[in-house]
């Protein structure tokens, strides 16, 4: 169940805090259920406004779906496989709707954390990967209830709902109250009179669960996604917890990573080194760059090609492709390999001229950037 929560509430993806809020209350008043008795497709539209403004009006709600598109966020496609039952337990929730007593507080469902392997080029681009895990789903035997008769849970009769029970400790000047955690209920608040047989009465079971995830370009290692509500459901109906998602990265055959920049090793026979030469070198996109090679290049040059490199998350902006070049030095040479060699070694061109100071890769690189 994807929603786009702003198709929903017909703005751009660019729209500002007031237009979106100047939206959400123009649909708001249309299709509130005040003005619409007894129409049920006005409620549920009204449903789906309030939850759009929900998150676009959160600023970090709002870039957790954007990270994410359009993706099961905010738990609100899971109202859908809620029963009736269930409904009406959040209808208590969150209606405000007390009767008198204390309402037993939602419990949250846990968040779960799962790792993935990502290789650069996916880092590089994006990727929309399908993930399993195991989560705490409705029970589809009480529907979420815990009851086997399928009714509500009731408030715990010994705690109020609160889950403590408060004592009085001591007389006098000393007297203190002390809270314990309900030993009726363990402190849930609920009372479950029929416990179903699927759940043993919390509404939840572990089930494996598929989910799609868009990965945004510039993800790097060591990086913590959340996807919103789409962890474990609480029980008894509860809201659920977020999928925390651990990037891990996959080391690349042939670049190597450097923050956003990629540092690419490329092997050059010694002539075109020093007659020159045009190397094709690979990129991550699979698109392969020429790159010329001036006649007399020291071996452990560092040339930059720029924006080849890495996205940097949540920016436009890219990081470099650093090519090092090397001489390359066979192991073994023919007899006829030899012969010539040995005459360019008696030639005087070859003779080191001038101390070259040595340059380390490093410092090499910083002078590419100064
Ligand atoms: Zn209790
Ligand atoms: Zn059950």
């Amino acid at each position: 169940m994807r929603k786009d929560y702003y198709k929903i509430l017909g703005v751009s993806r660019e729209a500002d805090a007031e237009t979106i809020k100047k939206a959400y209350r123009r649909l708001a008043l249309e299709y509130h259920p005040d003005r619409n008795p007894n129409n049920k497709e006005a409620e549920e539209r009204f449903k789906e406004i309030s939850e759009a403004y929900e998150v676009l009006s959160d600023p970090e709600k709002r870039r957790q779906y954007d990270l994410f598109g359009t993706v099961g966020s905010a738990g609100g496609s899971a109202e859908t496989i809620f029963s009736q039952a269930v409904e009406e337990i959040f209808s208590t929730f969150f209606g405000g709707r007390s009767s008198g007593g204390r309402r037993p507080q939602a419990i949250s469902g846990e968040d779960v954390r799962i790792q993935i392997q990502l290789s650069l080029e996916e880092i590089a681009f994006g990727v929309e990967k399908e993930v399993e895990y195991l989560r705490d789903e409705i029970c589809e035997l009480c529907g979420g209830t815990g009851s086997s008769n399928k009714r509500p849970p009731q408030s715990c009769p010994s705690c109020g709902g609160s889950g403590q029970i408060a004592y009085r400790v001591g007389g006098g000047f000393f007297q203190q109250i002390v809270y314990q955690v309900c030993s009726d209920c363990q402190g849930t608040g609920y009372r479950i009179i029929e416990r179903c047989a699927g759940c043993g009465g919390v509404g939840i079971r572990k089930k494996v669960y598929r989910q799609t995830v868009q990965i945004p370009p510039g993800a790097s290692g060591g990086i913590t996604l959340a996807l919103r509500g789409a962890g474990n459901r609480g029980p008894w109906g509860g809201p659920p917890g977020d999928l925390l998602i651990e990037i891990h990265e996959k080391p690349h055959p042939i670049f190597t990573r450097k923050g956003e920049d990629l540092i690419y090793e490329a092997w050059v026979s010694y002539p075109d080194l020093v007659l020159g030469t045009t190397l094709s070198i690979p990129t991550l996109s699979g698109e392969e760059i020429p790159l010329h090679i001036s006649p007399g290049t020291p071996s452990g040059e560092v040339f930059k090609l720029p924006g080849k490199g890495l996205p940097r998350y949540n920016s436009q902006k890219r990081g470099h492709l650093l090519v090092q070049v090397h001489v390359w030095v066979p192991s073994k040479v023919s007899r006829e390999e030899k012969r010539l060699l040995e005459e360019m070694r008696a030639l005087r061109a070859f003779q080191p001229k001038e101390k070259r100071t040595e340059k380390g890769f490093w410092k090499r690189i910083r002078e590419i950037f100064e």
